[in-house]
């Protein structure tokens, strides 16, 4: 099947998909949760989806004390505990109470795939019977773990296959602590997670507010306590989201920037049509400046697509656009996958794209391909036989 004629289509984004995260959050969020006095009975409230912050104002609206939030968080997140009754500095009363009003999810282990380079491919089943995937990728004394924002996305960027699935929903707080918590367990007694990508499933910065809850525990000090430095997220590039992101936390920023035109752009990803280039690059600018970000390059990362993006003349404006901003370029030869309409350029052709850059001056690396034996490498995140085939074509504007 040859799905290249797609490219001459009229892709549009149309303005609900792009709406960020509060209005499409499927469950409440944590300080919605927290905020909320009154819970109905029987809906217990999931302590995964509560930033530290978030949980002490609960216990406070409770009339109790805010330490019990740390001490909550402690066990879960430093314990690894997943049962309040474990939880033996709590009183007994406090815990029975616990019990009744709350919960701590976990997310069901559908099936772990191990690639030959050490790399595992976890799948996840949600509570509504959705599935995500995460992946641990260890290098050196390094293991970082991939996870995901949505199921499915509305994207729709031509050469991924998480796209062809469509537009889902996206994951809550306590979903995305669920595959970080999940993963961990997976990993051989004494091994931690040291680094978290928001690479997997989905657009981050659709799902906002849960991703900011979801940063705030992954670094609380009582929590995993994982510097904002070891955090990245990637986007396809929405302007207003990067700028409030970078406002918020000194994370790292990916930047999928995959083409040096803006026609090229259009053609391979839609959302260009929404923020070209120009609007993108003032943004990564402005982004740069906030204090945040300090002296932290952003990375843009360039899946290389034969005869698509991939001629010298591309490598030029590459570095172009690289110099215009405090950046890193990360290669990531295009993972075909099944039903897929582009094509891996040559080694060689790589090795000279790579060599053009890297001769230039500018900091470019190749990123090294990890876990393609079992579909875990970038843009083939998708349910393994479940994900359409065909492409799904896009909703008019
Ligand atoms: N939506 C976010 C997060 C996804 S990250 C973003 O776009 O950045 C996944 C990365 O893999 C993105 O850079 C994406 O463009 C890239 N990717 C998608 N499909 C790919 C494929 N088939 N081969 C290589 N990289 C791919």
């Amino acid at each position: 099947m040859s799905a290249i004629h797609h490219d001459t289509e009229a892709v549009h984004l149309s303005e609900t998909q792009l709406v960020p995260a509060t209005e499409v959050t499927a469950a409440p969020t944590a300080l919605q949760t927290a905020a909320s006095a009154s819970i109905a009975p029987n809906e217990r409230i999931d302590l995964l989806d509560f930033t530290r912050e978030a949980l002490e104002q609960y216990f406070i609206e409770q009339g109790d004390k805010a330490f019990r939030a740390r001490q909550i968080f402690r066990w879960i997140y430093k314990q690894g505990v997943t049962d309040i009754a474990e939880m033996t500095d709590l009183s007994r009363a406090m815990r029975e109470h616990l019990l009744e009003f709350a919960t701590i999810s976990s997310l069901e282990v559908v099936r772990v795939m191990d690639s030959i380079d050490g790399t595992k491919k976890i799948l996840f089943r949600l509570k509504d019977g959705a599935q995500v995937e995460a992946v641990l990728i260890p290098i050196g004394r390094r293991i970082t773990l991939c996870i995901s924002s949505q199921v499915g996305c509305a994207l729709g960027c031509r050469f991924c296959y998480t796209a062809t699935m469509g537009p889902g929903r996206n994951l809550t707080i306590a979903e995305y602590m669920g595959q970080f918590l999940g993963s961990a367990r997976l990993l051989p007694e004494g091994k931690t997670i040291t680094n978290v990508v928001f690479m997997g499933m989905g657009e981050p910065l659709i799902n906002f507010q849960n991703l900011i809850g979801t940063l705030s525990i992954l670094t609380d000090e009582l929590g995993p306590k994982l510097g904002a430095r070891r955090l990245t997220v990637s986007t396809a590039g929405l302007c207003p989201q990067i700028l409030k992101l970078g406002e918020t936390f000194p994370v790292r920023l990916a930047l999928s920037l995959h083409a040096t035109t803006d026609a090229q752009r259009d053609q391979i990803m839609p959302i260009n049509q929404r923020y070209n280039l120009k609007a993108l690059f003032d943004t990564l600018r402005t982004f740069q400046k906030l204090p945040t970000q300090q002296s932290l390059p952003v990375t843009l990362e360039y899946t290389l697509i034969q005869d698509i993006n991939d001629s010298p003349e591309d490598a030029k404006r590459l570095i172009k656009l690289s110099r215009s901003v405090r950046s890193k370029i990360n290669l990531i030869p295009y993972n075909e996958h099944p039903g897929a309409p582009y094509k891996r350029p040559s080694q060689e052709a790589i090795a000279e794209f790579l060599r053009i850059l890297q001769v230039s001056g500018v900091l470019a690396t190749e990123r090294q391909t990890r876990g393609d034996d079992i579909l875990a490498a970038c843009g083939q995140l998708a349910l393994d036989g479940e994900a359409k085939k065909i492409r799904r074509p896009l909703p008019p504007r």
